[in-house]
């Protein structure tokens, strides 16, 4: 008689989840999807999404912004980037340049130290490949890259100046057109 009884009571814990299991279903197969069809449809990232890297040339005067100085080299956890530079009289550029995309952490410390926003992350990671040397990327495609995908609100210049510490109330009073006390007459 025990046993019979356990019987019905495991049946019945038993029935009882598979009831959940499937109202739970019931339930997601009327939800509005959270996927959408890739790559037909893309989704719209926000503005600091950081993906792939990239070079960017200036917008006046057409010329390349990375002047070769090597700190992203330097700074790069997996030393994923090698630059040579050469030396010109106005300004020094970057000779060659190449990223190993395949072995960046994306942590963005080249991002951060870059003095001319040269690198930069762009707002897409749509870079998929099986081909590993496809993933190896010298000067020329890396700027084809920054011209190709929008770039993440991120640059070296605006971390850096998110970074600093807050400037003093008196300086901001100034900037906002306040007037300064006046002097005491003698
Ligand atoms: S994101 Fe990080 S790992 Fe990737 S190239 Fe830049 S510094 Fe190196
Ligand atoms: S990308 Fe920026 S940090 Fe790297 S070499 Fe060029 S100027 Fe220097």
């Amino acid at each position: 008689m025990a046993r019979n009884g356990s019987f019905l009571g495991e049946t019945a814990q038993l029935v009882g989840a598979v009831g959940r299991a499937m109202g739970m279903t019931l339930r997601n197969f009327f939800r509005r999807p959270v996927t959408v069809r890739y790559p037909t449809v893309k989704r719209v990232y926000p503005d600091r999404f950081r993906g792939i890297l990239a070079l960017t040339y200036d917008k006046d005067t057409g010329e390349e912004n990375c002047i070769g100085c090597r700190l992203c080299e330097f700074i790069c956890p997996p030393q994923v980037i090698k630059v040579e530079m050469l030396k010109a009289e106005k300004r020094n550029w970057a000779k060659t340049f190449t990223l190993e995309l395949y072995a960046c952490e994306f942590c963005e410390l080249c991002v951060q130290v870059c003095p001319t926003d040269a690198i930069i992350m762009l707002k897409t990671f749509d870079l998929a490949t099986a081909d590993r040397r496809e993933l190896l990327l010298d000067k020329d495609r890396l700027h084809a890259l920054g011209l190709q995908h929008e770039p993440s609100w991120a640059t070296g210049n605006r971390l850096r100046d998110m970074q600093a510490p807050p400037k003093p109330v008196r300086a901001e009073g100034k900037a906002a057109g306040k007037a300064e006390p006046a002097e005491p007459a003698e």
